[in-house]
């Protein structure tokens, strides 16, 4: 068969199939050849462990997938995609596609059912317009996987990746630090897509953590976080007050039982730090 990273093979079997690109569901597909094999690599694809790939379009990231994992199951929205993959998959017998919609699927089932005894790591060029809800869904529905490597657009994956406490830090960076280590890997240039996005992209794996890193309630740690950084450009003491809806003086109590400056920014705390004003809110129990 010949080579799926060719752009002229590519091109050819779309032709055969009628198949044109739908920005609206993120077609972005991968034509650069070293990129597919350099991301499977990195994924932890390899022998006793199953691929949950999303979004496989035609199968370029898929096929270097199955030649390294024992088994990939694959979640393609784009039902116009799955006589394509049916052809560009055929050699492999390890190889499942599934015809869904990632954020409505109950991936904890799929996975109990298709990866029984595997160690199983996720690995995707995610369709950007739905990049965040993927991760936050992969990550808060604590899917059994070690880790999670993503293709996402290069701002999305610096803000990922930006340590927490930093000026580039934001909710989704806390949010991710609370469940995975995160890590850059490689920028992937507009040009190795087809057709080309207007944004670079990067490469970045998520290490699930066994546990959180802080010890806190769930919930109230979100609802902090979220309200601390609903309004970036104020002091943590003003943007709890309206995201959190108490007054002034209760806010103030609050931090400083929490050991937080109250002119501190979101961008400047540490998990710690939103953790014990979580506890706090919690009549400092834990
Ligand atoms: N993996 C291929 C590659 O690298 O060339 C295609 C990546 S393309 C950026 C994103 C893929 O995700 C497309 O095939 C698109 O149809 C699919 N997709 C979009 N929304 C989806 C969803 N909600 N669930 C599953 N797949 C989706």
């Amino acid at each position: 068969m010949k080579r799926l990273s060719d752009i002229g093979t590519i091109k050819e079997i779309l032709g055969r199939h009628g198949f044109t690109f739908s920005k609206a569901l993120g077609q972005n597909f991968l034509v650069n050849p070293s990129v597919c094999p350099r991301m499977a690599e990195c994924s932890g694809a390899g022998a006793g462990v199953g691929v949950l790939e999303i979004g496989p379009g035609i199968g370029v990231l898929t096929n270097e997938l199955c030649r390294l994992a024992d088994k990939v199951v694959a979640v393609e929205l784009d039902s116009r995609l799955l006589p394509v993959l049916d052809e560009t998959l055929a050699e492999y017998d390890n190889v499942k596609i599934v015809n869904g919609d990632v954020l409505k699927l109950d991936l904890n089932k799929l996975i109990k059912k298709e990866f029984d005894g595997l160690e199983v790591v996720v690995c995707a060029n995610l369709p950007y317009y739905i990049t965040s809800p993927v991760i936050m869904k992969l990550l808060e529905d604590r899917l059994p996987v070690s880790a999670v490597t993503v293709m996402v657009q290069k701002e999305a994956a610096q803000r990922i990746c930006a340590p927490v406490g930093s000026r580039d830090c934001g909710a989704v960076t806390v949010s991710v630090n609370y469940y995975a280590k995160p890590k850059m890997l490689f920028g992937v240039s507009a040009g190795s897509f087809m057709p080309a996005p207007k944004v670079d992209s990067a490469v970045i794996r998520l290490e699930i953590l066994k546990e959180p890193p802080v010890e806190t309630d769930e919930k109230t740690f979100f609802r902090v976080v979220k309200a601390a950084f609903s309004q970036r450009r104020k002091v943590i003491a003003n943007s709890l007050c309206s995201g959190l809806g108490m007054n002034k003086a209760a806010v103030t109590k609050l931090l400083d039982e929490a050991g937080v400056p109250a002119n501190a920014r979101a961008e400047q705390l540490s998990l710690d730090d939103f953790a014990a004003i979580a506890n706090q809110i919690n009549g400092g129990a834990l």
